[in-house]
């Protein structure tokens, strides 16, 4: 009812109220719904390509056979959580067709540890872990020991699926109760020069620091630790080669014994990250390799992260970005493209993006500005964006802190036939997004959600 009021009144999606009451009035749900799916629970968690694996394994699934229920939104707290399980949920409490349905969360970081003993995953998938949103989740290593504590407090005997090449997440193979897959990148050719790109200082759980040889994204690469022996283990699902182009990717995949090429229709490593990760979630569902790389070269953009649109006889294409880790990705998937950009980009500083904007200092911008055709900046923090790239030599043509007449102007800039690459945080994509689904014909999101 919460919910069917929220949407009714204009208010939203309803995707959070429910949750709210429900935790006051049932504080023992999660467990009872949780319990159901007969194909058990899948959580999804880290910092950044949580939505986009989830969709992916979604996918995945459903090619599968089963019934992913999921929270699409991205509505990743616990109320959230409590949303997408009640709205499965008839009168008398009970999910339909509980036998064929897959549990499909993904979990915020943070809101992982109070979750986990609730969910009882059958698999849970960890990401990677970058600096985001300090002001609210505490340094990195923070974040890790709280996982640890979790996984040895137990919760059944949950598969873990690891990213092999973040040292934080990897470590988590200490604290399994259950089998480990390890995914990750075995092509050499994608990784940056270590001077090119600066890592977060990252301590192996020895507390000695880790050392790179290479790193593919931030820290996450090669590593090994010389105080206690710790390294990089192989990982048995992994890309075997990445060719990355503006548009898409394509990734020789082996799983085990198995081996397929995948041509993924998203740009950029961390899109191949994600989809290792799908590939690896898969194979711990028993889905086989051939199976799971069909779903995700089938299945388009999750919300707002690289979608495409016709506006005006302009492709506009939408970028999520929440922190620096996950910029500079964009940044280079942005760089490959190999054309003159346009470019509009949003900062705000709601709770959800982060109200500390600093970060959009440790983003490498400077490396973009030479590329910039046309440059846009927008959003409640747009002067401090447009500082920003001032200071990485590039001043923008325009600055503009409305969303309707920022996109206006970006458009009108840009040329028939041309792409306008929009770059926005959280909840600044939520709104653009709106605005430009409308502009092109498209529902809003808590309609195709
Ligand atoms: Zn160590």
């Amino acid at each position: 009812m919460a919910g069917e009021a929220t949407r009714r009144l204009g208010r939203g999606g309803g995707t959070a109220l429910p949750g709210l009451v429900a935790r006051t009035l049932a504080p023992g749900l999660v467990e009872s719904l949780a319990a159901q799916p007969g194909q058990g629970v899948v959580t999804v968690t880290g910092t950044n390509g949580k939505t986009t694996t989830t969709h992916l394994v979604a996918a995945i699934a459903t090619a599968a056979g089963m019934t992913p229920l999921t929270n699409r939104t991205g509505s990743n707290l616990e109320r959230g959580l409590v949303t997408t399980l009640v709205d499965a949920a008839g009168a008398d409490g009970r999910i339909a067709d509980a036998a064929r349905t897959l549990g499909l969360f993904e979990v915020d970081e943070a809101a992982l540890p109070a979750l986990f003993p609730r969910l009882r995953p059958r698999v849970a998938v960890f990401l990677n872990l970058f600096r985001d949103q300090l002001d609210r989740y505490g340094e990195i290593d923070s974040v890790a020991a709280g996982w640890a504590r979790m996984l040895d407090a137990g919760a059944g005997t949950p598969t873990l699926v690891l990213n092999a090449d973040d040292p934080s997440v990897a470590a988590l193979a200490d604290h399994a109760r259950g089998p480990v897959v390890l995914f990750g990148v075995e092509d050499r050719s994608v990784a940056l020069t270590l001077a090119e790109h600066a890592t977060d200082a990252r301590f192996c759980a020895c507390g000695a620091r880790v050392k790179h040889e290479a790193v593919t994204m931030g820290h996450v690469g090669w590593w090994r630790c010389d105080a206690c022996g710790r390294a990089r283990q192989a990982p048995q699902v992994f890309a075997r080669r990445v060719t990355l182009s503006a548009e898409s990717s394509e990734v020789e995949v082996v799983s085990g014994e198995e081996q397929a090429t995948l041509v993924l229709p998203a740009a950029g490593l961390y899109s191949v990250y994600n989809a290792l990760a799908a590939v690896a979630a898969g194979r711990a569902l028993g889905i086989p390799l051939a199976a799971s790389v069909d779903a995700i070269a089938a299945a388009g953009p999750a919300f707002g992260r690289q979608e495409r649109f016709e506006v005006g006889g302009r492709a506009v294409r939408i970028w999520l970005a929440k922190n620096p880790a996950g910029l500079n990705e964009i940044v280079r998937a942005l760089l490959a493209a190999g054309r003159p950009l346009h470019v509009l980009a949003f900062l705000n500083d709601g709770i959800q993006d982060g109200q500390d904007v600093s970060w959009i200092y440790d983003a490498d911008l400077e490396r973009l500005t030479a590329r910039l055709e046309r440059l846009t900046c927008a959003g409640a923090r747009a002067d401090d964006l447009a500082l920003r790239f001032h200071i990485a030599g590039r001043t923008p043509e325009a600055t503009i802190g409305e969303t309707g007449p920022a996109l206006e102007a970006a458009l009108a800039a840009t040329p028939e036939g041309g792409t306008l690459d929009i770059v926005a945080t959280y909840t600044a994509m939520i709104e653009v997004r709106e605005v430009v689904a409308a502009r092109a014909g498209e529902r809003s999101y808590w309609e195709t959600a």
